[in-house]
């Protein structure tokens, strides 16, 4: 794409009241645009990144069988009277509002219950189970505090995924792959090294579910990081006998603030009684259906990379979710046979369809430079009258600054070979 055509412009500053350094330098990159405290709409760099986040999401819940399906925002109140969850002093981030006729309905803040109630239709013999079903939807929560950027919105896009099996031990094997299927998502985002499995309070069901936290001040968790373990604990279940359960020691613990990007959760029977979801076993008796719930939110990941691979400049995508994995950049004067080599070059790299986005713009190197480092593309490309004499082109990382001249077919081989 061609700089120049990009509707966004870079910015000096972030909205005045906005204190996050996601939200802070996602705006000023021209990422998202904040429409009112917690709701940020995405831009057209923002919605590359949470494309690309959402695949790589999509290809690991597809690899574990997840089924993708898409339920509706408008929930109906009957639906949630069923497990006493319509009820705002039971849950208290409810929206809700009117039907033309008065009917109540809520936008969901999560998809158990309608789901469950439409798993009726389908779920009635051993041989139907198990499976899953997961979508990307909107999620709506009237949270009390939006100070966390896009980690914390009052709607967001949620990936949920939910299992349904025939007993416990057949739940837990798919939880199990859930928990592995999570943790090749995490690490292929480029948050591998932070993000810790982590127990935390499990519900009537089970006695811990699993967070993943993602180690970042600007997270409102704290966990307790065994680090040659890889494991952690959320404080709110720290106790004595959290840590005989796996084994830590006290002593092997730091504390850390982090920020939940994923959890987990064994539902056990508490939706399958509530909506008397069943089904005949082999000799034919009736059994209710084991469910877990699996949650990611998308925006929480884009605003947690933005935290933690970040530096004074600017944003550092890892290659997997960049929104182009090439900054082109021309240092020559307009009609220049510089510019007309770095156009050549634009060429090329769209017909290998390699995703481009090129600086044509009439601006100073400097300001190309210092936009490029906060737009964050991962590797930056000059074309200077310098590099035309050496007939090469220079190289420059945006995570570790490693800089180096190379040609053009050394250029299409590193490409290819990080795609
Ligand atoms: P938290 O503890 O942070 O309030 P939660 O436990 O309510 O989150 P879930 O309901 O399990 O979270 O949602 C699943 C995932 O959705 C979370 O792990 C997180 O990544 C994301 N998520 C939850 N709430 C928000 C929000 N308000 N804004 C953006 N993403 C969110
Ligand atoms: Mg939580």
């Amino acid at each position: 794409m061609l700089q120049s055509k990009l509707f966004t412009k870079t910015k000096k500053e972030a909205p005045k009241d906005e204190v996050s350094k996601n939200a802070i330098l996602l705006s000023r990159a021209g990422f998202i645009h904040k429409e009112m405290s917690g709701a940020y709409s995405l831009l057209p760099l923002g919605v590359k990144v949470m494309q690309k986040i959402m695949k790589v999401i999509a290809e690991e819940i597809n690899a574990i069988g997840g089924q993708e399906l898409f339920l509706t925002s408008l929930q109906e109140k009957e639906v949630w009277e069923k497990t006493n969850r319509w009820d705002d002093k039971v849950v208290d981030n409810w929206f809700k509002t009117k039907l033309k006729n008065d009917t109540e309905v809520g936008l969901a803040f999560t998809h158990e219950e309608p789901l469950t109630n439409l798993m009726k239709e389908y779920v009635s013999s051993y041989r139907d189970l198990p499976f899953s079903a997961y979508q990307f939807q909107t999620k709506f929560r009237n949270e009390t505090r939006a100070k966390s950027g896009i980690m914390r919105t009052r709607e967001f896009i949620m990936k949920d995924l939910y299992s349904f099996s025939k007993d416990e031990k057949e739940h837990q094997d798919f939880y199990e792959k859930a928990k592995e299927a999570y943790t090749k998502i995490f690490t292929r985002l480029g948050l591998g090294d932070k993000t810790y499995t982590t127990f935390a309070s499990g519900g009537t069901f089970s006695k811990y579910s699993h967070e993943f936290q993602t180690l970042t001040d600007a997270g409102e968790d704290v966990i307790y990081v065994d680090k040659d373990k890889k494991i952690a604990v959320n404080k709110e279940v720290y106790n004595d006998e959290v840590l005989s359960d796996l084994g830590l020691n006290k002593s092997d613990l730091v504390e850390e603030k982090a920020v939940e990007v994923g959890n987990i959760f064994s539902l056990g029977t508490r939706f399958s009684e509530s909506f008397d979801l069943t089904y005949l076993d082999e000799k034919g008796e009736k059994k209710l259906v084991v469910m877990g719930s699996y949650g990611i939110g998308p925006a929480r990941l884009m605003g947690t990379i933005a935290e933690v691979l970040s530096d004074e400049k600017g944003l550092i995508w890892p290659t997997t979710v960049a929104p182009f994995a090439v900054h082109l950049i021309s240092l020559g004067a307009k009609g220049s046979k510089t510019e007309e080599e770095t156009k050549n070059l634009y060429r090329q790299l769209q017909e290998r369809k390699i995703e481009v986005l090129y600086d044509d713009r009439d601006v100073r190197a400097g300001e190309k430079f210092a936009d490029s480092d906060l737009i964050g593309i991962p590797l930056r490309v000059v074309i200077s009258d310098k590099t035309m004499a050496e007939g090469k082109v220079e190289v420059k990382s945006r995570g570790d600054g490693g800089e180096r001249m190379i040609d053009e077919a050394e250029l299409f081989v590193h490409l290819e070979k990080h795609r």
